[in-house]
């Protein structure tokens, strides 16, 4: 355990270099803030993750970060436990794949560039606070901030130290690598599977990369039964990876934001802020409950972070009041959103397949929404009009009545 001696005292202390630490503490140190952040692991490093990035990440990093795109995605196969394929396409791409440790790396860099001081194999292993500051205890040493953000991730030991009272849901989910190559190549390189029956409350997927597929589920409803045996039947299932060896799976949850889970707890303390801490990215629960999409939300909300920061540099309470009204303004609606579709397709697997069938234009509206055309909040009044009235048509076909 750390007895060093607590040093210099840092504007912020940033917990976890995955995509929310690495562009909080990029922007933060470019807006000229002393950031010294930490990562347990040393970079790079392997993250269980599909890699799937919706298009409107454009609209979030520079340019650069095209390098590390494996694959550019302009089309979505849908199937139901495996059979029935429906693919739809768009024009422009939908998503980018990549491989989360060379991507997580470019954003690391370019903090690094920016100035953020980096620690990376070393471990945050207790964060406490008073009124004065933060102090944070490594294996190694102490350090002291004027503000602390838990940027680490799905299991935080940030939220469990300082947001005590806070007990959110996380969806399980497994994924495994299958490694491409030996003259073996996936049918198409610019689509990715949707499986939407493969788990209770949740999909399957296959994410093609240049040298692999990543090969998941997950499982958005409490009552999880064995994801091991979902997923060994969704392999079973899926024609596309009959032949192939399929490695061991690796699990890790997916914290999906709850309607739950954006106001304040029972306790009435804020689920984002408290005190001298805020939590971005998972720590925070700020993944779609639709997808499970986290990584364009873990930018997101680093990047709002830090405005929130540095528009209001020199009172840390302003910062983070600041903060906390921009995910109400601007992320948790569209989750609100996303989590009524999810509750939908998710209860009724099977006729929400048949709506993706019937109503591939509504598909396609929702892809605008994921390449930043449009919005969660101006998708939905359509799609419920038309859903509505095709629920209602299937419902009747479904009891003969018509
Ligand atoms: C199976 C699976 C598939 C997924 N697929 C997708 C997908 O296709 N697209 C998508 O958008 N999202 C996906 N997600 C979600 C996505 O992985 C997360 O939302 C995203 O990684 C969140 O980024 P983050 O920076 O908040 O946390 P993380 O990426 O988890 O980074 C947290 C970092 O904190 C570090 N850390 C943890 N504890 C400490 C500590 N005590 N001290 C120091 N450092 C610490 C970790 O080493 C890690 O580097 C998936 C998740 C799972 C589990």
């Amino acid at each position: 355990m750390a007895d060093g001696q607590v040093g210099t005292t840092y504007d912020v202390v940033i917990v976890g270099m995955g995509p929310a630490g690495a562009s909080a503490a990029a922007a933060l140190s470019r807006g000229g803030i002393d950031v010294l952040a930490f990562d347990k692991e040393p970079h790079p490093r392997y993250k269980v993750c599909g890699g799937g990035l919706s298009a409107r990440i454009d609209q979030l990093l520079d340019p650069g970060f095209r390098s590390v795109i494996e694959q550019t995605v302009n089309g979505v196969q849908f199937v139901y436990r495996g059979q029935d394929p429906l693919l739809i396409e768009s024009s422009r791409p939908i998503a980018y794949m990549v491989m989360r440790d060379r991507f997580d790396h470019f954003l690391v860099q370019q903090a690094i560039q920016a100035g953020t001081e980096i620690r990376t194999g070393e471990g945050v292993i207790e964060v406490t606070q008073d009124s004065d500051g933060v102090e944070i205890v490594t294996g190694e040493r102490r350090y002291r901030a004027k503000l602390v953000i838990g940027a680490d991730g799905a299991n935080s030991l940030v939220a469990r130290q300082l947001f005590p009272n806070r007990s959110l849901y996380r969806a399980p989910a497994l994924e495994s690598e299958v490694g491409l190559g030996n003259g073996r190549h996936y049918p198409s390189a610019t689509t990715i599977l949707v499986d939407v029956g493969a788990a209770r409350q949740g999909y399957g997927w296959i994410f093609p990369k240049r040298e692999n597929l990543s090969v998941g589920v997950g499982e958005f409803c409490r009552k999880s039964t064995s994801l091991r045996t979902t997923f060994d039947r969704f392999v079973k299932e899926e024609r596309g990876l009959t032949g192939w060896t399929v490695p061991r799976p690796v699990g890790h949850p997916i914290p999906a934001y709850s309607d739950s889970g954006g106001g304040p707890d029972a306790g009435g303390n804020s689920q984002f802020v408290n005190g001298r801490a805020a939590l971005i990215g998972d720590a925070g629960h700020l993944v779609d409950p639709l997808f499970g999409e986290g990584i364009y939300y873990a930018v997101r909300s680093g990047q709002l972070i830090a405005r929130a920061i540095l528009e209001n540099r020199h009172d840390y309470r302003e910062s983070l009041v600041a903060y906390e009204a921009t995910l109400e303004r601007d992320i948790l609606p569209e989750f609100r959103i996303t989590a009524r579709i999810a509750r939908v397709i998710y209860a009724f697997p099977r006729l929400g397949f048949r709506l993706l069938r019937r109503y591939q234009d509504v598909v396609q509206s929702y892809f605008e929404v994921l390449q930043g055309r449009t919005t969660a909040a101006q998708f939905l009044p359509d799609a419920k009009k038309r859903l509505k009235a095709s629920v209602n048509d299937l419902l009747l076909e479904a009891l003969h009545l018509r």
